[in-house]
């Protein structure tokens, strides 16, 4: 049996709820999963409900993009009390950039003479988190872009025209409260990200020194070779390794849940998870 740790759900920029993710994941066999959100594990409650209720195990799980000197990365935390206020406190202060960055966003829009409101945002978006992947399917929608990679390579990517930054904790800090809540920190799809670097294994080496736990060998863009490479990497610097397909729903075609070549993701991990989460609490 395989598992999916790396998903996002409506609560986010994924277009399944937490429930149906879940019954997407027992339809596919899947043994675990975990709801990775941007900047939020509010879908955490409802999947565990809907997990107890139909026989599935549900991680809690949260995507954060964080910095590292002048690198931006993404960070998986797992396994972490959903509960814990400090960590609350954390990830409201990135919904606060957010919602801010977003009003940028569309200010600048505006500014270009592209009509978009906050509202009309909102009914793209739902009730969860809004990225920029929402404003590239409202530009879609009325028809500014022809694509999805348009609305970013145009606009909203780093070298787009009405790019805004938005802050973002160092991975130093990140991976401590993680830590703090319970949980283990994972560096997300680490070749998407610094491929040079991850392969002089400096980079691998650094982030175990200030506490990174695992490595997201199992990823759709990763191929077998790059795969592999982590596998031993991660190996050599004693960190775990985790994977998942990064499913977005129809928003991000392409993409299927446990699905993408080399996404087999072997369920022991799970206990090796526990394992180093056990570890750490001891240390704590
Ligand atoms: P945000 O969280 O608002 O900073 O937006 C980042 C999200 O946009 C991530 O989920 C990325 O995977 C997604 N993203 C980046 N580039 C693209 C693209 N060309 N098409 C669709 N989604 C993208
Ligand atoms: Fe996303
Ligand atoms: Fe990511
Ligand atoms: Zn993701």
């Amino acid at each position: 049996m395989t598992i999916d740790l790396h998903i996002h759900s409506t609560m986010s920029d994924g277009t399944l709820t937490p429930s149906e993710l879940v019954d997407l994941a027992r339809k596919r066999g899947l043994k675990a999963i975990a709801l990775t959100d941007h900047d939020t594990f509010a879908g955490y409650d409802e999947a565990s409900r809907r997990g107890s209720d139909i026989g599935l195990e549900v991680l809690s799980g949260v995507e954060l993009s964080v910095t590292h000197q002048e690198n931006h990365l993404h960070l998986l935390g797992y396994l972490f009390d959903c509960a814990d206020d400090t960590f609350l406190g954390r990830v409201e202060k990135l919904q606060r950039a957010r919602d801010q960055r977003n009003k940028e966003i569309i200010a600048r829009l505006n500014a270009l003479g592209i009509i978009v409101t906050t509202d009309e945002l909102a009914d793209v978006s739902g009730s969860g988190q809004t990225g920029r992947p929402h404003i590239a399917k409202l530009l879609l929608n009325k028809k500014i872009v022809r694509s999805m990679d348009e609305a970013f390579d145009t606009y909203l990517g780093r070298s787009g025209s009405v790019y805004v930054s938005r802050f973002s904790y160092n991975i130093e800090e990140a991976i401590a409260f993680i830590h703090q809540a319970g949980g283990v920190a994972v560096l997300a799809h680490p070749y998407h990200l610094l491929k040079d670097d991850i392969e002089k294994g400096a980079l691998l080496g650094q982030l175990k020194d200030i506490g990174l736990d695992g490595v997201e060998a199992y990823y759709p863009t990763h191929i077998r070779k790059f795969r592999k490479q982590l596998i031993k990497l991660a190996e050599n610097y004693g960190l775990f390794i985790t994977g998942g397909s990064d499913y977005h729903g129809a928003i991000r075609q392409g993409t299927s849940l446990a699905g993408g070549k080399g996404v087999s993701v072997p369920e022991d991990i799970v206990g090796i998870m526990r394992q180093a989460r056990d570890l750490i609490k001891e240390n704590y």
